[in-house]
């Protein structure tokens, strides 16, 4: 395994995939994904609420009514009840269909971007977790462990297939993390209080398995330039000090763009000069 800059892209080559059997496949993936994004709705509900993902099933968080397996298909049960719960009749958030398809199109773009490989299946559910990170760290500001460490998990497995490798993998959690904790140490030690959470040592710890460690100041730098650019333009202060920024969203934005596209990133910027 050559040892590249950020995990780059194993050798996919191209899709031998036409005809039926690629159709078949990917619409195969498509609903894979379009379940993955339904699950998501799930843990984006239920985590920060410290509620069981696996049981009860499914419910109306309106009138608690079950959801039948037919009104839970992904996208069509919601267009086909016109987005609206069969029981009480209370609107279903748009923010169901919606985590659907982009479930769907996370698994898509794993696939599309690393080939029918296991480190596309990586890729898919990488965007997967990412997302949902995003989606709970906006709403309620914690980034919860049991998703830190699933995708750490899905990292270090895919690590022994290709890239980034099992030592750069290991090496990558060991400093994405390390650097927030030593960021957030030498903050508290200057300002007397803690700039970063455990949640964000244990989501950087996540995307340095997938990066690995020369990944990991990149995905820093993209997520810090997210968070910045956000509070230049629709930041700004609140009355008791700088408004507080879900940095783990920013994060999750930077460790996909710097996962799926870091060397073309980094060849871009380097042509500049
Ligand atoms: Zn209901």
């Amino acid at each position: 395994m050559t040892t590249n800059l950020f995990c780059a892209q194993s050798s996919v080559a191209a899709m031998p995939l036409g005809g039926w059997l690629g159709a078949y496949l990917w619409t195969c993936i498509v609903f894979l994904g379009a379940c993955l994004g339904s699950f998501a709705n799930v843990l984006v509900y239920r985590l920060p609420r410290n509620l069981s993902v696996v049981g009860p099933r499914s419910f109306c968080p309106a009138c608690g009514a079950r959801v039948a397996w037919h009104d839970n298909i992904p996208v069509l049960s919601w267009l086909l009840l016109r987005g609206r719960c069969r029981s009480c009749g209370q609107p279903i958030p748009r923010r169901y269909p919606v985590l659907e398809m982009a479930g769907a199109v996370c698994l898509v773009l794993g696939f599309l971007r690393f080939g029918l490989t296991a480190q596309g299946l990586a890729g898919g559910l990488l965007l997967q977790i990412l997302l949902v990170i995003a989606v709970i760290d906006w709403q309620h500001m914690i980034i919860p462990h049991t998703l830190t460490i699933a995708g750490a998990a899905v990292g270090l497995a895919a690590s022994f297939t290709g890239v980034p490798g099992w030592r750069s993998s290991l090496l990558g959690m060991l400093c994405g993390a390390g650097i927030i904790l030593a960021v957030s140490y030498g903050y508290r030690l200057i300002r007397g209080r803690m700039g970063m959470g455990g949640g964000d040592v244990m989501m950087m710890g996540m995307l340095g398995t997938f990066v690995g460690p020369w990944g990991v100041p990149a995905v820093l730098f993209a997520g810090a330039l997210g968070g910045t650019l956000y509070a230049a333009v629709w930041g700004g202060r609140t009355d008791d000090g700088p408004a507080k920024l879900p940095f783990g969203t920013f994060l999750a934005l930077g460790g996909g763009l710097i996962y799926f596209w870091g060397r073309e990133i980094l060849a871009w910027y380097l042509n500049i000069f």
